[in-house]
């Protein structure tokens, strides 16, 4: 069957917009219920903070126990929680959460290296799973996770934040509305100066560098604002190997994405320089940007096109939302899908997905993943 551009973005607007349509018309929800989803957070780092903080903004959700190689750290948070000392576990006896009924789910906030094994023995703990992007550092491990979660018949959801946060949903709701015409291309960009003895700077450990950590944010997005996947992938990268961070990862990788509507996307992410993360969509009838695109807060979308009449159409729009929202949001969609046995937007199989388009990233650039 021959589809025509127009056919083929009609088509996949159709889907993507049904499959988005309960974030585009709800914020968190309230009709839950006194029933909270109890979760067990494991890895105490940096997002996890976020998360726990986001989870505190909801109705529906709450933090019961924790998973930490650092009692004390676990026991100051736990306290702040009010995790009783019992739910505090630690990376060997982790399995015993199985006869803990306090806890419904898990949020896997470790390396990306770990999130397989750890969403495997949740899972089969009995527990549903969030687990932190990147999914896992290959496709087989991505793909069994998800064979895990279905064996044990619990829910897993990859935190994609982007796909449950306000300005990346206006943004789609703008493009497949037809907003700014046809999509001809996007640029897409998020990097950061890593600073030295991060663990993602050590490939057993992060599996990648810049595309497994930030990039994976430009890819995903270029996915999500054609609704398309992509076709053909092309990548170069380029590392300074005198600079003493990068032994293991890549430093730059860029690529460009042909998808099959004829739509082309280049997207940089960098360990080696700071990179706000933004992109920019540019159509037959006009342009949108949202810059910052990636971050916990301060959104901004800006846009221009000719409306039916022809005439032009300007918008300035800044998200007045503070972190922890967005992780509120994704809190309050994972518990509303275990609370009313509905999936995920951000399945294992959007996490495999782009595991799959990573893995072809690298191989272009001539760099082996697991
Ligand atoms: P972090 O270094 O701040 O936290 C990692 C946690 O894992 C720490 O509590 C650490 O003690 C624990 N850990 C257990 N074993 C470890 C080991 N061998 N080496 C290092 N740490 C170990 O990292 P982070 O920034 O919170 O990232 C955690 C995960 O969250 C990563 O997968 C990352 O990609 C993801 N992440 C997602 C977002 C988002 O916005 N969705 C943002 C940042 C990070």
């Amino acid at each position: 069957m021959h589809l025509s551009r127009r056919d083929f973005t009609r088509l996949s607007a159709l889907g993507l917009a049904s499959q988005l349509a309960p974030q585009l018309t709800h914020n968190l929800s309230a009709q839950s219920g006194d029933r909270k989803i109890g979760y067990c957070i494991i890895g105490l780092g940096r997002i996890a903070d976020h998360f726990m903080r986001g989870i505190q903004e909801t109705g529906n959700s709450k933090v019961v126990a924790l998973v930490s190689g650092h009692r004390e750290k676990a026991e100051m948070i736990a306290a702040k929680y009010g995790v009783p000392k019992s739910s505090i576990y630690n990376y060997e006896n982790m399995d015993q959460m199985r006869d803990n009924h306090t806890i419904d789910a898990v949020y896997v906030a470790l390396p990306n290296s770990m999130h397989a094994e750890y969403t495997i023995r949740s899972a089969k703990a009995g527990k549903h799973v969030l687990c932190e992007k990147p999914m896992a550092v290959s496709v087989p491990e991505a793909q069994s996770m998800i064979d895990a979660c279905k064996a044990a018949n619990v829910k897993l959801m990859i935190g994609y934040r982007c796909h449950y946060e306000t300005t990346n949903l206006r943004a789609i709701q703008l493009l497949r509305s037809g907003a700014i015409g046809q999509i001809q291309s996007i640029q897409s960009a998020f990097g950061f100066n890593c600073g030295a003895g991060e663990w993602r700077l050590d490939k057993p450990l992060a599996g990648g560098g810049p595309l497994m950590d930030v990039g994976i944010y430009c890819l995903n997005a270029t996915r999500y604002l054609t609704g398309e996947e992509p076709a053909s992938i092309t990548a170069y990268a380029h590392t300074d190997s005198s600079d003493p961070r990068f032994k293991t990862v890549e430093e730059n990788i860029v690529w460009i994405t042909k998808f099959p509507s004829g739509v082309v996307a280049s997207c940089n992410t960098t360990y080696g320089a700071p990179m706000d993360g933004y992109f920019r969509v540019y159509g037959s009838k006009g342009w949108l940007k949202v810059d910052t695109a990636f971050s916990y807060e301060g959104l901004r979308l800006t846009a221009e096109y000719h409306d039916q009449d022809k005439h032009t159409v300007k918008l300035d729009e800044s998200n007045p939302e503070k972190d922890p929202t967005q992780f509120a949001k994704e809190a309050d969609h994972f518990s509303d899908c275990v609370l009313h046995n509905k999936s995920p937007q951000s399945p294992g199989e959007e996490g495999l997905r782009d595991m799959q388009y990573i893995r072809e990233i690298y191989k272009s650039a001539g760099i082996i993943m697991a």
